[in-house]
C-alpha cells in the first residue's frame, strides 16, 4: 500500500532535462529557444522520442541524439537531470561516434561552394552532387541561395558561417581540392552517395548517354573513331567521354568512395594512402 502511493507520486514529480537542438531543428522551436541550451519540465519517465515530439521537433527530422554525451535510440528512457543534444541528418560530423537512427540520410545533399572554392566544386560535380560554384558570387548571393535551395555551404572563411541565416555550412580544414573533396565526403559521410561521371564538371548540368552518331560533328575524328559511348551535359551541350584524362579522374572518385570516416584525417599526404 505504501509502496503503491509512493510510486505514483513519485511519478507526479517535475523533473528537468537540459536540451538543445542543432541547424534546422531549430525551425521546429520558438524563437527564445533556438540555438541554445533550454530547460524542458515533464513527469515520469517519457522516452526521449516522446519527449522531443512534446517539445515540437518530428523524430523524422532526426539523426542523432547524444544524452550526457552518449548516443542514445528513441526508446532511451529520460530520468530527468540531464543533458540532451538534438542533431538532424547531416550535422554528423560533430557527433563521433554516433548511432545513427536511420540507414540513409533523407534529403539530397546539394551545396554552393564559396568563389575560392572552384576545384573542389569540379570534383564534387564530377562525383555527381549538385554543387553551384561561380566565380563572382558574394556572400550574400551564396547565403541566400543556400537558404533557398536548402544547400551545404562550402567554405574556408568562417565569417560567412556565422551569418545568422545559414543553417547548413561546413568549414573546410583541407586547402588541397583533392583533400577538401575526402574531408567533405567524410565528414558528411556521402561515400555511398557518390554517383561519378553523371553531372557536367563545368557547369553542374547533368549528363545523358547519346548516341555515338549524335556526336560526330561535336568532338574530334580521333576521338569519334576510338570511342563508343558518349555523354552530353544537358545544360551546356559539353560532350564528355572516356578519354585518358579520365583516368585521373578515375583516381579522385575511387579515393572519395573509400573516404569513410574510419580512414585518416584529410592531412595525410595525398600518396600515402592505399598504395
Ligand atoms: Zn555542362
Amino acid at each position: 500500500m505504501m509502496n503503491s502511493f509512493a510510486k505514483s507520486e513519485h511519478a507526479r514529480v517535475s523533473r528537468e532535462i537540459e536540451v538543445r537542438f542543432y541547424a534546422e531543428l531549430n525551425d521546429f522551436l520558438p524563437p527564445e529557444k533556438r540555438q541554445r541550451a533550454f530547460n524542458y519540465v515533464f513527469t515520469g519517465t517519457p522516452s526521449v522520442k516522446d519527449t522531443i515530439e512534446a517539445i515540437g521537433v518530428p523524430h523524422t527530422e532526426i539523426d542523432v541524439i547524444l544524452v550526457e554525451d552518449k548516443s542514445v535510440d528513441f526508446g532511451h528512457l529520460l530520468k530527468g537531470g540531464e543533458r540532451v543534444a538534438v542533431y538532424p541528418m547531416f550535422e554528423r560530423y560533430d557527433v563521433s561516434p554516433v548511432t545513427r537512427l536511420r540507414p540513409a540520410p533523407l534529403r539530397v545533399t546539394r551545396f554552393i561552394a564559396d568563389v575560392h572554392l572552384g576545384s573542389l566544386a569540379r570534383y564534387l560535380r564530377l562525383l555527381g552532387f549538385d554543387t553551384i560554384w561561380e566565380r563572382d558570387l558574394s556572400d550574400e548571393a551564396i547565403v541566400q541561395t543556400a537558404v533557398d535551395e536548402k544547400r551545404i555551404i562550402l567554405t574556408r572563411d568562417k565569417g560567412i558561417l556565422k551569418n545568422g541565416r545559414v543553417t547548413h555550412g561546413y568549414w573546410l580544414r583541407a586547402t588541397d581540392p583533392k583533400l577538401q573533396l575526402e574531408e567533405v565526403i567524410r565528414a558528411i559521410d556521402l561515400a555511398d552517395d557518390v554517383s561519378p561521371y553523371t553531372r557536367c564538371m563545368e557547369c553542374n548540368g547533368e549528363l545523358e548517354s547519346v548516341k555515338r552518331s549524335e556526336v560526330a560533328r561535336s568532338v574530334p575524328l580521333q576521338v569519334f573513331l576510338v570511342y563508343r559511348d558518349f555523354k552530353r551535359c544537358t545544360s551546356c551541350h559539353r560532350v564528355y567521354w572516356r578519354g585518358s584524362h579520365l583516368r585521373r579522374l578515375d583516381k579522385i572518385v575511387e579515393r572519395a568512395k573509400n573516404a569513410t570516416s574510419a580512414g585518416k584525417p584529410a592531412e595525410e599526404p595525398c600518396g600515402r594512402l592505399r598504395r
